[in-house]
């Protein structure tokens, strides 16, 4: 397809409002984007709390999907200018256009144009919930059998390949008190008041001994900074927190290496043990910001850095890596 003609139907969808309160709007760029895909392919509607979804598959049943494309369509509140796109140079503004309605289309296109030819069953999965969530597009879909090998996510990465992504903790409390009159307060019970207590403690999840590890959603890119950077500057939270260095340094290292299972692998300096380090100037003991002054890293056993220069040439750029064998 053209790619004029491309980022005026892109542009159609950004302009419409699919904000998750607006049911009617969620379904018409479900539905646009479907019409998009165009004739040829089976059709599975699903809806659930109000959040439609759709799976689009060629043949006329649901297989082994070899590959997902998986994709939301909404996106999260915006003044209504927002949605009106402009064009500034080679720049599409939107709400929407990053994350991730304009990816979304270009799924729908890459499907249109290969799943019918591709030698293994592929899926594109178009959802309407993902900013609230989730449990009503791709959580629901899977709850209703939906399956695939694997699953490309359209997402805002900033070009880099993520594979994992911290999680989320959903907490509901309950707290129940009694009414009283405000002239014999002392025979109420504030369920407020308790909730309070209770969020309190939640918040402080290193006084109440959760294992903690050291993880940022740290996929984009900052213009100026390098990914790195990007991830350090998460530090600012854990010394609001009141995290000791010390914890900091484990929560990024041994606690992460245990939950990762590779424990076994990686941690001390000794035989047998990848040799990956970093050293910096500074003790982070001391002031964990001296991890941002990083003067020396060694992956595999080769240096990458030394005197605080980068040495293989390829990686002396912020922007989109692809790893150094990734494992
Ligand atoms: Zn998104």
């Amino acid at each position: 397809m053209d790619a004029e003609v491309f980022v005026g139907r892109a542009c159609e969808l950004l302009a419409i409002p699919s904000t998750s309160e607006r049911p009617a709007d969620l379904r018409r760029a479900l539905d646009y984007v479907l019409d998009f895909v165009g004739p040829g392919f089976t059709v599975e509607r699903f809806e659930s709390g109000g959040k439609p979804s759709a799976l689009i598959y060629p043949g006329t049943e649901r297989r082994d999907f070899h590959v997902i494309l998986n994709a939301h369509l909404d996106v999260v509140p915006a003044p209504p200018d927002q949605f009106r796109p402009r064009r500034d140079g080679d720049r599409l503004f939107a709400r929407g256009a990053q994350d991730m309605k304009v990816t979304g289309l270009l799924a729908a296109q890459v499907f249109r144009e290969l799943a019918a030819s591709l030698p293994y069953p592929v899926a594109l999965q178009l959802v309407t919930d993902e900013e609230v969530g989730g449990r009503d597009g791709t959580r629901h879909q899977l709850d209703h059998g939906v399956r695939g090998r694997f699953v490309i996510v359209g997402e805002t990465s900033g070009l880099h390949i993520v594979n994992e992504s911290k999680g989320m903790l959903v907490v509901r409390l309950l707290a129940t008190g009694r009414a009283a009159h405000a002239a014999y307060q002392w025979l109420g019970d504030n369920a407020l008041v308790k909730l309070q207590r209770t969020v309190a403690s939640l918040k402080n999840a290193y006084e109440n001994k959760a294992p903690l590890t050291f993880s940022t959603d740290a996929d984009y890119y900052v213009v100026g900074k390098t990914r790195g950077e990007v991830c350090l500057e998460f530090l600012k939270t854990w010394k609001d927190a009141g995290i000791p260095n010390a914890d900091i340094l484990r929560a990024m290292t041994i606690n992460g290496y245990r939950v990762s299972e590779t424990e076994k692998t990686r941690g001390p300096i000794k035989t047998g043990f990848f040799a990956d380090m970093i050293a910096v100037p500074g003790n982070p003991l001391d002031d964990v910001d001296a991890l941002k002054n990083v003067q020396f890293v060694m992956k595999d056993g080769q240096v990458f850095k030394k005197d605080g220069v980068m040495t293989p040439a390829a990686f002396f750029h912020g922007g989109p890596v692809n790893g150094w064998r990734i494992r």
